[in-house]
């Protein structure tokens, strides 16, 4: 998988991806990415990328004639995703409808400010994704976010491979049951019994009505999408 970044902040790449499983899988080419800086696009000498929006309103919209340069830059811009409020919430399916897309190649465009001018989305064809119902101050954050999620779903990321993955909250329909390692009892918390029975059936049933539990009561809303 490669990831095209255009950002107004470059050095906030590799970032927290150059960290852990990913950015192991980074050094091992699962994944590369470049950045594009935004500003080398800019209008005048200042750098700037931006300006006042038509029809007034604070904030200022990233202009479309410096975006457009940018993208126009990159040969093989793959699939373009706009980072933005409006757009697709990500979840664990669409990171596996991402992951397993034909096109292996994205360009991810990182707004700033109020966000940027919609005849570049038009323009492009660009599909808007939202990492979550709050506002950031940028697109950075969400690109590894999105990078992260799909980068350790790829082969060879995780230690365990598939079974990693598969045993996870939203992967089995719900979010996972409680998790316990040694020392068995710590300040005065038991681990429970059945988790150290070695009985393979009791366990997977008692995680499996945990998980259910959990799921009802902090997700519903995860139930009723299975
Ligand atoms: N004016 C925009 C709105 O009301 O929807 C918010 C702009 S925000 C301050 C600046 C940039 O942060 C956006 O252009 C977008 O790239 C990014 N951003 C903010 N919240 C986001 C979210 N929930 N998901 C993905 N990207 C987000």
């Amino acid at each position: 998988m490669h990831f095209n970044i255009l950002t107004v902040f470059p050095e906030m790449f590799p970032g927290t991806l150059s960290g852990g499983v990913v950015g192991r899988a980074l050094v091992n080419g699962i994944w590369s990415y470049k950045t594009i800086n935004i500003r080398d696009f800019a209008i005048n000498n200042y750098g700037s990328v931006d300006d006042e929006q038509f029809g007034g309103g604070a904030g200022m919209v990233m202009r479309p004639d410096v975006l457009g340069q940018a993208l126009d830059s990159i040969k093989d811009k793959g699939k373009i995703i706009y980072f933005s409020p409006r757009g697709a919430l990500l979840n664990q399916k669409l990171v596996h409808k991402f992951v397993n897309d034909e096109e292996k190649i994205f360009t991810l465009l990182c707004g700033r400010y109020e966000g940027i001018d919609q005849r570049v989305i038009d323009e492009y064809g660009i599909t808007e994704v939202s990492i979550g119902d709050y506002v950031l101050s940028g697109g950075e954050l969400a690109a590894q976010v999105f990078i992260d999620s799909s980068v350790r779903l790829l082969d060879n990321v995780l230690g365990g491979g598939a079974e990693s993955t598969a045993n996870e909250s939203f992967e089995i329909g719900g979010l996972e049951w409680p998790l316990y390692t040694r020392p068995s009892v710590w300040r005065g918390h038991k681990v429970p019994e059945v988790l150290l029975s070695g009985h393979h059936g009791n366990i997977e049933r008692w995680r499996k009505q945990q998980s259910d539990e959990i799921t009802k009561e902090r997700r519903p809303d995860l139930i009723k999408e299975k």
